[in-house]
């Protein structure tokens, strides 16, 4: 895609802001939207301290700093996706809100438009029935942090065509990003076995099988794993890890994917992880 294109990036929360950020230092002019002025001021704050951190560790300059917030407009309306090539959806994970946020999009953006979903879990197929264009649906999911994160796991649902497939999958290299081609399937395949793992985690605290410090040491020690699966779901979300785990349940029909009744609990409790100060561990701040 040529730079001229613009972007809308829908959702300026963890990810949406992450994403318009990448974006808009590779070039590209982008529209970030969200329901009001205070979330997009949130979002675009988060913007400016994440490349301010760029700068004081010398990976980027001030200018490309200042060039790259220059490249992001905002707006609070959908109906900005109108010039948009390429629109990514970033909004909270809820079918029914999705399902009305693209109602909109494919109303309102170019009938030649990429259409791509953030989603960690909804199916690319469901969602994509409710576009004018199904074909031109897919999944993009980046992982968090974006700007970090190489991997983007692209997702064809059953209708998306192969150029809209070889577009996005260019665009992800052109972003300095390393993409990978899944179909759609529950969970697709980073959450069809992660979250299994971080469950099976959780009912090895549940059994009394080893404290929570020992299961994460034996997983990073063991398993060569960056942290461990219960830190791990701390920083994910614990509501975020239970609602991917009930769409492998109930999709995939197997007891196999039941959410682990401590992890439940956990999330009754209000103890959502890192968000709430307290998960499996706490947090000072
Ligand atoms: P978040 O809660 O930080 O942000 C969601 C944003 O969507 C909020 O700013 C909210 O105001 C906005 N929003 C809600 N309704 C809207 C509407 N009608 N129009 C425009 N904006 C609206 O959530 P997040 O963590 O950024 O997750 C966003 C998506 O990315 C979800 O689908 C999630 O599953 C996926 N995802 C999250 C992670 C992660 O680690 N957080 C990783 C990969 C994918």
């Amino acid at each position: 895609m040529t730079k001229d294109g613009r972007v809308a990036v829908i959702g300026a929360g963890t990810m949406g802001a992450g994403i318009a950020q990448v974006f808009a230092a590779t070039g590209y002019r982008v529209t970030l939207i969200d329901v009001s002025d205070e979330v997009l001021d949130r979002g675009l704050a988060a913007i400016d301290a994440s490349l301010d951190r760029l700068v004081r560790r010398e990976r980027i300059t001030d200018d490309d700093r200042r060039a790259t917030i220059a490249r992001i407009t905002r707006a609070t309306d959908v109906q900005a996706t109108a010039q948009a090539a390429v629109v990514v959806e970033a909004v909270s994970e809820d079918l029914e809100l999705k399902r009305r946020v693209w109602h909109g999009i494919s109303d309102a953006a170019p009938q030649d438009a990429i259409l791509a979903t953030n989603t960690s879990s909804i199916s690319i197929t469901e969602l994509a029935a409710g576009v004018r264009r199904p074909e031109r649906f897919i999944g993009m999911h980046f992982m968090n942090p974006v700007p970090v994160m190489k991997l983007v796991e692209v997702i064809r649902g059953l209708e998306t065509d192969d150029a809209t497939t070889s577009a996005v999958t260019a665009l992800c290299r052109e972003l300095g990003k390393t993409p990978v081609e899944v179909n759609d399937y529950p969970g697709f395949v980073s959450n069809r076995i992660l979250m299994p793992m971080i469950n099976e985690a959780v009912y090895c605290l549940m059994e009394g099988v080893a404290t929570a410090e020992a299961i994460d040491e034996v997983m990073k020690l063991g398993m060569a794993h960056p942290m461990g699966p219960l830190t791990l779901a701390d920083l994910i979300g614990l509501d975020v890890c239970l609602a991917i785990m009930e769409v492998l349940h109930r999709d995939l029909g197997d007891s196999k994917y039941r959410p682990c009744p401590l992890l439940r609990k956990m999330v009754a409790a209000g103890r959502l992880g890192r968000k709430a100060g307290r998960g499996f561990y706490t947090y000072g701040d």
